[in-house]
């Protein structure tokens, strides 16, 4: 390990504890989220190249464009999500070219217009003002660290084409993480799989396994996020099922979801969604603090924020219940579709291990208060 990656980890540790303590509030807006898979710690970057490589088929000029995007954002201390917020929006308005002209008095990157007062067309021109500029009008977006991409862009581009964003989040997601790795910005983009086909919903440590003996009936895994740390998609795939399951366990009546739940007297998932997956496979998120941020029948990405981490329906903490299923046989006449499976051991074979923290955080990860596991019956509540 070097010492700038040892520097780097001591920033990455009391960056973590100030993002917990909400310590971003005044720069995000009042949001409590925090941002990608870790909190994200601002060094300043190492040099960039004088000349960027081609990155799968962006070539020299394009990632250029896009370096310039990220380490503007590193400077300005936005978090990681942003840069790909920002990256997405660039491909978008401009194919990452520093256009000279575009739709009316559209210029640059981000294809902004002088007349709206984004700057002049001069300043527009230069990546990293047009860059500033972006992030300016981002962070005054309420929330947008756990809006989804199109939201978050759209708040800042006010474009005629707003749903045009989203299909670009993976190849800047991509994008983002070749660049930081390169300057070793730590953006918490690692790890997050999305170069692979998988990757873990969140990145924290497993507090309770899958039907350990203590709680048979425990169909899922437990991973001690803070509240408020995104959830994202295991996988690609089609939203299922949006809903809040949260009763009384005495008497069944509707407890709901707009309050913690209780790890004795409420039953339920809590705000949950789940995941439809190529290959008869269903995922599963439990106990979100807030509605999540996707709705029955889309499609989603790889990486994709589902929502946020809470401590609705049956549970004692903040917390994700995390559970992968796999699709019975057609002449199996049980009455449940899926049979849950081990989400660790699962994980582990495609290559996207769970309750560990990304590897460049992971010798020096802080300390993380792990609640006790939930006691009572198990929130499997589909029989
Ligand atoms: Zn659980």
């Amino acid at each position: 390990m070097t010492l700038r990656s040892l520097l780097s980890l001591a920033v990455a540790v009391i960056a973590a504890f100030v993002l917990c303590a909400g310590g971003l509030a005044g720069l995000v807006g009042g949001g409590t989220a925090t941002a990608g898979c870790v909190p994200t710690a601002f060094p300043p970057s190492a040099a960039s190249p004088a000349v960027w490589p081609a990155v799968g088929g962006w070539d020299s000029d394009q990632v250029g464009n896009a370096a310039t995007i990220v380490t503007t954002g590193n400077r300005l201390e936005v978090p990681a999500r942003g840069w790909v917020i920002a990256v997405a929006t660039a491909i978008q308005e401009s194919g990452l070219r520093n256009l000279a002209g575009g739709d009316r008095d559209s210029v640059g990157l981000f294809q902004q217009r002088p007349s709206q007062g984004w700057g002049t067309p001069t300043q527009l021109q230069d990546p990293a003002y047009a860059s500033q500029a972006f992030y300016r009008k981002l962070v005054t977006v309420a929330g947008w660290e756990v809006m989804p991409l199109t939201d978050a862009a759209q708040a800042v581009q006010v474009s005629a084409y707003p749903d045009a964003y989203a299909r670009h989040e993976n190849a800047a997601t991509d994008l983002v993480a070749t660049i930081a790795d390169t300057l070793d910005l730590p953006d918490g983009l690692a790890g997050c799989g999305t170069t692979g086909p998988w990757t873990a919903p969140v990145h924290a440590p497993l507090v309770s396994g899958f039907r350990i003996p203590q709680r048979p009936g425990h169909d899922g895994v437990d991973l001690a996020a803070p509240r408020g740390t995104l959830i994202r998609a295991a996988t690609a795939g089609t939203v299922r099922t949006v809903a809040c399951n949260a009763v009384h366990a005495d008497s069944g009546a509707d407890w709901g979801c707009d309050r913690d739940g209780d790890p004795v007297r409420t039953r339920g998932c809590g705000w949950y969604v789940d995941l439809e997956h190529p290959g008869g496979l269903l995922t599963r998120y439990c106990h979100m603090d807030q509605p999540p941020i996707v709705r029955p029948g889309q499609q989603v990405a790889v990486g994709q924020p589902l929502g946020v981490v809470g401590s609705t329906g049956h549970s004692s903490g903040p917390h994700l219940h995390y559970e992968v299923r796999v699709r019975r046989p057609a002449h199996d006449n049980r009455a449940q579709a899926y049979e849950p499976v081990d989400p660790v051991a699962h994980h582990t074979r495609v290559g996207a291990p769970l309750g560990h923290h990304p590897p460049h955080r992971r010798a020096a990860a802080p300390p993380v208060p792990v609640p006790p596991p939930s006691a009572g019956p198990a929130e499997g509540f589909l029989v």
